[in-house]
C-alpha cells in the first residue's frame, strides 16, 4: 500500500486569470508573489495560491465521491466552505455531551465525510461544550507559482457593448450601460508541488488508528487520485467563462513511497529539481536497508501524469 505520493512539475498555462486579488475601479488584479532565488536575486511572478488551488482539488474530489457513492456531510454536500461544521446533525449528534472525547468526534467526523477526512477541517463549535479538533488535511498543495523569466502577465481592455443604453445605470453599483473593463491574462511555466498523504486517509489523528476498514479507505484513496488528475486537467479556478486557460503542458516527476518515509519533492523553481528527486530517492532507499521502499517516475506530459496516476488509483482501488 502506498504510504505517499509528492508530485514536483512544471505546467504550463497560457491566458489565464485564474486567481485574482481583486478589482481597483475597473481594473482587475491577478495575484504577484515576491520569491527569491538560489541566487539571492528577488523577482515578482505571477502565482495561484495553495488555496485556489486545494479548492481546485476538493471540488473535483466532491464530484469523484459522489459518482462512488462516497459518504459526504451536510456541509460538503453543498460545497460548504465549512464542512462538517455546516451540518447540524453532526454538531448536535445525540449522545454526544460535554464528556465525549474528542477523539469519538473525530471517530465520527471521519465515517461521516470523505472530504473532511482527505481534505481536512478544524471543528469549532459547540458539542457538548466548546471544542476545537483539528483534522489535518492529507492532500498539501503550495502555490503554483512562475517560474521567474518564463511567466508573463498583461492586462487587456474589454467593453460590454450596449448599442441603446450608453447612459443608463446609475454609478458603478448598477452595471447597466455600456461599459469598459480591464481584465488581467497570464502565461508562462509554474512550478507545483503536490503531496498526499495517502496513509493519513481514515486514521484519527489523536488516537492513530484507522476508523475507515481496508475496503473503504482504499475507495477514499482512489477518489483522491482521480480528484488530483482531474484538477491539472481542469483547473477550475476564477474566469473560466471566457478565460478557460490553455493548458498546454504538465511535465515533472511523480514519486511515491510505501515506507514511512517521505516521498521526496523538490520544487521545480529549481532547474534541476529532476535530478535532485533521484538522488535524494537513491539515498533514502539505501537508508531503509535497501527496501527500495522509495520509487519515482518523470511524466512529460498531462497524459503520462494522467497515466501514471490512473495506474496507481488502479493498484490501489483493486486490493
Ligand atoms: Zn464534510
Amino acid at each position: 500500500m502506498y504510504h505517499s505520493i509528492s508530485v514536483s512539475g512544471v505546467l504550463t498555462l497560457e491566458l489565464h486569470a485564474l486567481n485574482n486579488e481583486g478589482a481597483e475601479g475597473n481594473t482587475m488584479m491577478t495575484r504577484m508573489v515576491d520569491i527569491i532565488d538560489r541566487e539571492g536575486r528577488k523577482h515578482t511572478v505571477n502565482a495561484i495560491s495553495g488555496d485556489m488551488y486545494k479548492h481546485i482539488i476538493v471540488e473535483h474530489l466532491l464530484a469523484e465521491s459522489r459518482s462512488a457513492g462516497l459518504p459526504l456531510c451536510k456541509g460538503c454536500g453543498t460545497f460548504d466552505a465549512n464542512r462538517v461544521c455546516a451540518d447540524k446533525d453532526f454538531m448536535n449528534k445525540p449522545g454526544w455531551n460535554e464528556k465525549t472525547l474528542d477523539s469519538v468526534i473525530l471517530s465520527g467526523l471521519l465515517q461521516r465525510c470523505v472530504i473532511d477526512d482527505c481534505a481536512g477541517i478544524l471543528i469549532t463549535g459547540k458539542i457538548g461544550k466548546d471544542r476545537s479538533i483539528a483534522r489535518k488535511s492529507c492532500v498539501e498543495v503550495g502555490w503554483v507559482v512562475g517560474r521567474p523569466d518564463a511567466v508573463t502577465t498583461d492586462s487587456y481592455f474589454h467593453a460590454k457593448y450596449v448599442p441603446e443604453g450608453r447612459s443608463e445605470g446609475k454609478g458603478s453599483s448598477e452595471n447597466l450601460g455600456q461599459n469598459i473593463f480591464h481584465r488581467p491574462a497570464s502565461s508562462g511555466q509554474y512550478a507545483v508541488v503536490m503531496n498526499l498523504d495517502l496513509y493519513k486517509v481514515g486514521r484519527n489523528d489523536i488516537t492513530l488508528a484507522y476508523d475507515i476498514d481496508d475496503s473503504g479507505r482504499r475507495q477514499r484513496i482512489a477518489a483522491l487520485l482521480r480528484a488530483a488528475i482531474s484538477a491539472f486537467v481542469k483547473p477550475t479556478g476564477a474566469h473560466r467563462n471566457t478565460q478557460n486557460p490553455h493548458v498546454v503542458d504538465f511535465c515533472g516527476v511523480m514519486a511515491t513511497s510505501t515506507t514511512t518515509q517521505p516521498a521526496p519533492a523538490v520544487s521545480a523553481l529549481n532547474p534541476a529539481y529532476e535530478s535532485e528527486i533521484e538522488r535524494i530517492g537513491i539515498s533514502l532507499n539505501r537508508l531503509s536497508t535497501g527496501s527500495n521502499g522509495i520509487a519515482w517516475k518523470k511524466f512529460g506530459s498531462l497524459a503520462e501524469y494522467a497515466e501514471q496516476t490512473a495506474e496507481i488509483e488502479r493498484e490501489v482501488g483493486a486490493p
